[in-house]
């Protein structure tokens, strides 16, 4: 990851990132308006968010939804039009707690946590955007259904529960080019004709938007060290 520069705020950090994802999205010949800056603000508590929000930022990412919980309601009540994006994984006993504060889902990787969003979704009359994770580099430690399971996951959340997908999700192996991974990732979307593709991350998100990346998750670059 590069090192944020420290005399800056995380709200100008914010704002770098922001003009550097437009440059990518332009010189990759795409409209820089579909890439959205996911600001992942995971271990930083509301006084560290909170100036980003008022900064006028309004796109946040969580990896717990149990450390979500001690923070984002108040803020949300504050600012409703922040959108809060899950990124990390989704335990099926956490989705009610999952469907009550998020809107949108990157991490379905089972049927079991889809079946389990489907139903918190309806008894809640609420609709999140879902993203299917997919283990791109088949790590073991790694979250994600593999790549040749995404079809039949896919299939079971679109037929058997009626859920609309809005994408794909992968974290690359942090060993490993992520422009093969981007690559293969927007190759399958295709596939399964999904339009959403969240990739990149604080060291790659200008080759994730090479890739045709929609939504980048950003989190060191913005906030500093975790
Ligand atoms: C923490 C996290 C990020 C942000 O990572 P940085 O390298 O800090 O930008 C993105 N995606 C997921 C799933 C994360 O957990």
């Amino acid at each position: 990851m590069t090192e944020p520069p420290n005399n800056m705020t995380a709200a100008a950090r914010a704002a770098d990132i922001a003009r550097r994802i437009a440059a990518a999205a332009r010189s990759a010949g795409r409209d820089p308006s579909l890439v959205r800056l996911v600001a992942v603000s995971k271990t930083f508590a509301a006084p560290d968010i909170l100036p980003v929000i008022e900064a006028g930022h309004r796109i946040f990412g969580e990896n717990r939804v149990q450390e979500a919980q001690g923070k984002w309601p108040a803020l949300k009540e504050r600012f409703p039009d922040v959108s809060l994006h899950l990124v990390g994984p989704l335990q099926s006993n956490k989705a009610r707690d999952a469907v009550a504060l998020f809107d949108v889902i990157h991490s379905i990787d089972r049927p079991k946590i889809a079946a389990a969003l489907a139903d918190e979704m309806a008894r809640a009359g609420k609709r999140l955007e879902l993203f299917i994770q997919v283990n791109t580099g088949a790590e073991p430690q790694k979250a994600g259904v593999l790549a040749p399971g995404a079809p039949g996951l896919a299939r079971y959340c679109r037929s058997d529960l009626g859920l609309e997908l809005a994408g794909l999700m992968c974290i690359p192996p942090a060993d490993e080019d992520p422009a093969r991974h981007f690559t293969a990732l927007a190759a399958l979307a295709k596939e399964l004709d999904v339009p959403g593709l969240s990739m990149g991350m604080s060291g790659d998100f200008e080759a994730a938007i090479r890739c045709g990346a929609t939504h980048v998750r950003i989190g060191g670059a913005i906030f500093g060290e975790r």
